[in-house]
């Protein structure tokens, strides 16, 4: 758990460009924007991937969704639109093995995704 970079950026032993945070949800800016918004929403429990939630945990998907809500109409994208994604598994293509949504908003988007 010590490894875990977004642990690192919770704790602020990694730098990050925090935009919203709350008893248990942080969202900071990607370092690789695919977007002209792309914000991660993190719960600040470490939870490796969505098949690790646990029936405690439900609580804390709705504080990420309203944290979502919230960061869309302060960040200008809830009019035109955004896109909520979390990738699980390698399949899917996740890098980083604590639990993120990713927020993008700023362009339009293709469906179904690549
Ligand atoms: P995943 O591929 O796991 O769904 O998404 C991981 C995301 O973390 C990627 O979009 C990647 O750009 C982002 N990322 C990787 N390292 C860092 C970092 O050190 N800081 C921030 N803010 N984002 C990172
Ligand atoms: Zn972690």
């Amino acid at each position: 758990m010590n490894s875990c970079l977004f642990c690192s950026i919770i704790k602020g032993d990694v730098k990050g460009d925090i935009v919203y945070q709350d008893e248990s949800v942080v969202a900071f800016r990607d370092i690789h924007p695919k977007a002209p918004v792309h914000i991660l929403i993190v719960p600040r429990k470490h939870i490796a991937t969505l098949l690790d939630l646990e029936q405690g945990d439900k609580g804390l998907m709705g504080d990420i969704f309203y944290a979502a809500t919230r960061l869309a109409k302060d960040k200008g994208i809830s009019e035109d639109g955004f896109r909520v994604v979390l990738n699980c598994g390698p399949g899917a293509g996740q890098s980083v093995y604590h639990i993120h949504f990713h927020m993008l908003g700023g362009r339009s988007f293709s469906w179904p995704p690549g």
